[in-house]
């Protein structure tokens, strides 16, 4: 790398997964805009590809995790035993650096703990990253009320009602499993458990100003909120696995807004009879679609070995099916009327950025809370409320794709759309809050 004058580091640690490199590397690309130099300290694990990178240091801590070991058992991993690798390599690293260059600030992903304690002990600032949303750790502080008033004795009968004073939530939309984990990522929220100086959310302020002042009212910390992160300065390909570009010659054949795009992320999984009844839903909607299905996402089996055998032959050209594609690409094509998903955070707001409404089946985590808000308060997306039920499906994508109710939610769904750019435009929201957050890290 070209040393261009003194360097002004931000050391940027991403929790290992699809979801929460994309917004690091996105934040990291708008402060390098802004002439920080940028260091990326990853594991070996889902590294990132350094090469669709080349203005960004990578340090590669070695790691001996799986695609087998669960995200929870791998975060708690990182937090307890990666302090030491972490400190030795950015102690090597400062070393190398010139007398006047200087490590800004450290920028963690919220749910890992272990870089703050290597900032105290080195004695550098550090700031939080939320990759999840406002509504979600807020839904998490009520739940250990709920406990208390012993309101969460869970009859499947009782699950589909409200829960008192969290308007529009019912009991089976919160996150009550895992729940020491999710109790400890809302420590880290509200800044108790970690000594951060800031926390940076990948949210918009438009979809959660409320939420937000909620949890600042609860915060010491300084709240940021910058998203679209990813419309605020073009990055790399952030993506961890290769992408297909085939889909986007065949979606060129497509008629505008009749495709339905499908894709559950980077880490859902599913069963045969799922995978089966999204094959036969899609069949039965006659809408063309295009779905993205991970390699190893369908257990027993690699790929799609597992779909019907005479499901290809009935969809002919209609179907066009993945491995993985530049999502964000997808959903700006003019083709694409509407994304089925689980209602993962990034991939809602790319959703949204793009003015494409939605059908929502969440899985776990943040997505149920999610989902809840886009069918219920910003009216942008369609709950399947029976999961993968072929019937259920073929309705939906009907719903969305062709009927009036669907239009609707497209209409406000490219609302939100124009209002997300106007945010990053000069003077904006989202604009001023990542000026915020520059002096603030200039202010160390
Ligand atoms: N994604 C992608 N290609 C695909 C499917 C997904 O690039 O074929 C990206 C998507 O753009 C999003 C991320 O993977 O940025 C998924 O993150 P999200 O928070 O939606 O869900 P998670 O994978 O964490 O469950």
């Amino acid at each position: 790398m070209q040393k261009q004058g003194r360097h002004n580091w931000v050391v940027l640690v991403p929790c290992p997964f699809q979801g929460h490199t994309t917004p690091m590397l996105q934040l990291g690309y708008a402060l390098h805009s802004t002439g920080f130099s940028i260091l990326v300290a990853h594991t070996k694990f889902n590294s990132p590809n350094s090469s669709n990178h080349p203005d960004f240091v990578f340090l590669t801590m070695p790691d001996n995790f799986s695609n087998h070991d669960g995200p929870f058992e791998i975060v708690d991993a990182l937090n307890a035993n990666f302090k030491a690798p972490f400190k030795e390599c950015l102690a090597k690293f400062m070393e190398k650096q010139e007398a006047d260059d200087r490590v800004s600030c450290i920028i963690s992903d919220l749910v890992l703990d272990f870089p703050d304690d290597v900032a105290k002990d080195l004695n550098i600032p550090s700031v939080a990253l939320s990759t999840g949303n406002a509504l979600f750790a807020l839904a998490l502080s009520y739940v250990p009320r709920l406990h208390a008033q012993g309101l969460i004795a869970l009859q499947d009968s009782s699950l589909q009602d409200l829960v008192p004073d969290l308007h529009p939530f019912r009991f089976k939309d919160l996150p009550l499993s895992g729940f020491a984990y999710m109790v400890k990522v809302l420590h880290n929220v509200i800044g108790s458990k970690r000594s951060v100086s800031a926390v940076v959310w990948n949210t918009m302020d438009l979809l959660e100003h409320q939420s937000l002042a909620q949890l600042q009212q609860q915060s010491q910390c300084l709240f940021f909120t910058i998203d679209p992160l990813h419309k605020i300065v073009p990055s790399g390909s952030t993506s961890l696995l290769e992408e297909e570009s085939s889909c986007i010659s065949w979606l060129d054949n497509q008629a505008p807004r009749s495709v339905i795009y499908v894709s559950l992320g980077s880490t859902t999984s599913l069963d045969e009879k799922a995978l089966v009844e999204m094959a036969w839903g899609l069949a039965n909607s006659h809408q063309p679609f295009l779905w993205v299905i991970r390699p190893g996402s369908v257990s027993g089996s690699q790929w799609i070995e597992l779909l019907p055998e005479n499901f290809r032959e009935q969809v002919g050209d209609r179907g066009c099916i993945v491995k993985w594609v530049s999502q964000t690409e997808v959903l700006a094509h003019r083709a694409v009327g509407g994304f089925w998903s689980h209602c993962g955070w990034n991939s809602t707001l790319e959703s949204i950025c793009e003015g494409v409404p939605m059908i929502c089946w969440p899985h776990f985590g943040d997505q149920k809370v999610t989902a809840r808000y886009l069918s219920t308060v910003w009216g942008i997306g369609l709950e399947l409320e029976h999961g993968a039920e072929r019937g259920e499906i073929g309705r939906a994508v009907k719903r969305l794709l062709v009927d009036e109710e669907g239009k609707e939610m497209r209409r406000r769904a490219i609302e939100l759309k124009e209002k997300a750019e106007v945010s990053v435009r000069e003077g904006g929201s989202s604009f001023n809050s990542f000026n915020a957050l520059v002096e603030h890290i200039r202010s160390f």
